[in-house]
């Protein structure tokens, strides 16, 4: 810390290209409030939605400074006088923050911390929180997924992707993933999927095709919808179901798609899972923890000093391989 009661904290003054991402040496320490928990922060997941806000382009917009971040990993420092289920010293994760995670401390809402077993390291706790959450929303709560169907996580080597593959290895699901990279389709397979392709090659998805007998997929975790969706709506088998998880852009579809196959397209928004589907996403995700089927994947690490260039990284340099995670 720099001084009593003052943290080093990354703040947004306007919203902007990377570089309005400023490391500030004198930022007041959060205090919790009744229901909240102050954590020392050890690392920080950084998502690409972080920024789409900070770049002012998101239908979301904090009132300005703030301090991006949701996902921290690290140890309880302080509760507040109406939290029971943590205590100062326990280590947590967490899957949102009131005060940002790009800081050395930051505030949560009880509900929003999780304890981090032992077994991992605080930089893969910071690689839980919207990742995992999100994939288990994809496949379950919207795609409703099944044991012994087949899934292509479509975009398998980043944060939500190498999660989308270990949770459904772990439901029993016959499990396809996307890479852009030899690398990332290695991270890919040894991370649960059963086959890997590379979805910058010409022709891969005959090659998906073909490993389903020309059946096609259940259910797709699309992280590129704007370049993905019409050629996912063609690799779907009868009943298919695609969850549209990351979009940048906009695209042209075929409707009668969708009448051919009876499928269906579902957007996936973390941000409305319900207090109790955050509980079972917790508890689940809680047991592979435990199981020891969820193992997250750290890929490029920065320091707090370079969040900016962290977001450029992640928008600009493709090849990913795991979760970006900022260490505090
Ligand atoms: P990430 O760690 O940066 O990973 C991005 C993934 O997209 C990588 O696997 C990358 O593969 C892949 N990709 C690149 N080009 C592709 C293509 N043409 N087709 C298919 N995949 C391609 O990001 P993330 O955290 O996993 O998030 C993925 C997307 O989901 C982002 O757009 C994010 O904003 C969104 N998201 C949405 C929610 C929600 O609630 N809806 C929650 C979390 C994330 P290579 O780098 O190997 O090419």
């Amino acid at each position: 810390m720099t001084s009593p009661g003052l943290m080093r904290a990354i703040r947004v003054s306007k919203f902007g290209a990377p570089s309005v991402l400023r490391l500030c040496s004198y930022v007041h320490v959060p205090e919790p409030e009744d229901r909240q928990v102050l954590i020392c922060v050890y690392a920080c997941g950084v998502n690409p939605v972080e920024t789409y806000i900070r770049a002012g382009t998101y239908g979301r917009k904090p009132a300005l400074p703030y301090t991006p971040g949701s996902d921290v990993a690290g140890v309880v420092e302080a509760v507040g006088e109406e939290v029971t289920a943590f205590k100062v010293g326990d280590r947590v994760f967490t899957t949102a923050t009131e005060s940002g995670g790009y800081a050395e401390f930051a505030v949560a809402a009880d509900d929003s911390v999780h304890r981090l077993p032992d077994a991992l390291h605080f930089t893969q706790g910071a690689a839980i929180g919207t990742p995992y959450f999100t994939a288990y929303r994809a496949l379950l709560h919207k795609a409703h997924a099944k044991a012994g169907e087949t899934v292509l996580i479509h975009g398998a080597s980043g944060g939500v992707g190498i999660a989308a593959c270990q949770l459904s290895r772990a439901l029993g699901l016959r499990v396809l993933g996307t890479a852009g990279t030899p690398e990332g389709m290695e991270l890919v397979v040894s991370n649960g999927a059963h086959l890997a392709f590379n979805h910058r090659e010409e022709g891969y998805t005959d090659k998906i095709m073909k490993t389903t007998e020309g059946r096609g997929v259940d259910v797709i975790v699309e992280m590129l919808s704007n370049v993905n969706l019409s050629k996912d709506l063609q690799m779907l088998a009868y009943g298919g179901r695609v969850s549209v998880v990351g979009s940048r852009g906009s695209i042209e579809i075929n409707p009668r798609d969708t009448m051919a196959k009876e499928s269906s397209i579902m957007g996936v928004a973390l941000f409305f899972a319900t207090p109790e589907e955050k509980k079972e996403c917790g508890a689940a995700l809680y047991a592979g923890m435990e199981a020891g089927w969820l193992r997250p994947v750290v890929g490029r690490q920065y320091s707090l000093e370079m969040a900016a260039q962290a977001h450029h990284d992640i928008i600009e340099c493709p090849g990913a391989a795991g979760k970006m995670v900022l260490t505090v």
